[in-house]
């Protein structure tokens, strides 16, 4: 089994490697990741600059290691296309740290190159940890392991996203696991507005954020010290289809009686 493991906190981060060693129990492990910190970049792809994918020392011995100039979706496009040349059978990304719960996964550059392994129909996993100090990646990066296995004896099924957040406990005392939907999060982030003597410029400070705890989400098995596996994109209250298929056909009404549809 071939996995290729990135992330979005840079390539010599902690917990990109606490992955790395128990991946390479179960897999051939190659990183591609970014060379500097891209954390919120989302599913950015680089289209106006050049990218660059230069082999580097790993931090383990015998895996096979690349940084990229660029986000972490283009580490994962450079990765399938010339560091493992279209052979690859998972794409986990992580151990992030801090979680990417709710809103978070549309902004978070963790499930960004989770995603992008995703669109290339290979199974892909992303894994944080809630915390931003005083890391416990051990159970995570088990976690990773029980789920690559799971994928590598066809357990799970190929067409698979997963976003996965893990409260920053030692492992006695993580009270179980919770299949979740997205959370809630109203932002709260403050804009501070600074000059720099010449200019003003402002500056984007994540503040408290205030979360609708509802039961089943993801938010709400972290706050009782459990593990959350999200599946992605299928969380069934992200579509509205009755809403969507009667503005459908509203639409679909006004551009016929405006003869803009044929
Ligand atoms: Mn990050």
């Amino acid at each position: 089994m071939k996995i290729l493991v990135t992330n979005d906190d840079g390539i010599y981060a902690d917990g990109l490697w606490a992955l790395v060693k128990e991946l390479r129990d179960v897999g051939t492990v190659t990183v591609v990741a970014p060379d500097r910190e891209q954390s919120g970049v989302g599913t950015s792809v680089t289209l106006h600059q050049p990218l660059r994918l230069g082999k580097t020392k790993p931090l383990l011995k015998r895996v096979d290691t690349y940084s990229v100039e660029g986000t972490p979706a283009d580490s994962v496009i450079l990765a399938l296309k010339f560091a493992m040349r279209d052979r690859a059978d998972l794409v986990v990304s992580g151990i992030n740290e801090g979680a990417n719960l709710g809103n978070d996964v549309f902004i978070s550059g963790t499930v960004g190159a989770a995603l992008q392994g995703y669109f290339y129909g290979i199974p892909a996993i992303a894994i944080s940890v809630a915390a931003f100090e005083g890391f416990h990646f051990d159970v995570a990066a088990r976690l990773a392991r029980l789920l690559a296995s799971g994928i590598g004896d066809g357990a799970l099924t190929q067409k698979l996203l997963l976003n996965v957040n893990l409260p920053n406990l030692p492992r006695e005392k993580i009270e179980g696991i919770e299949i979740t939907k997205l959370g809630e999060r109203k932002y709260a982030d403050r804009i501070e507005q600074r000059h720099d003597g010449r200019r003003q410029y402002y500056w984007i400070v994540h503040g408290e954020s205030q979360w609708n705890i509802s039961p089943g989400s993801d938010i709400w098995a972290l706050k009782q010290n459990r593990i959350s596996i999200t599946p992605l994109p299928n969380n069934p209250d992200s579509s509205n289809r009755h809403f969507l298929n009667g503005l459908a056909l509203k639409l679909s009404q006004e551009l016929l009686d405006n003869n803009l549809l044929k």
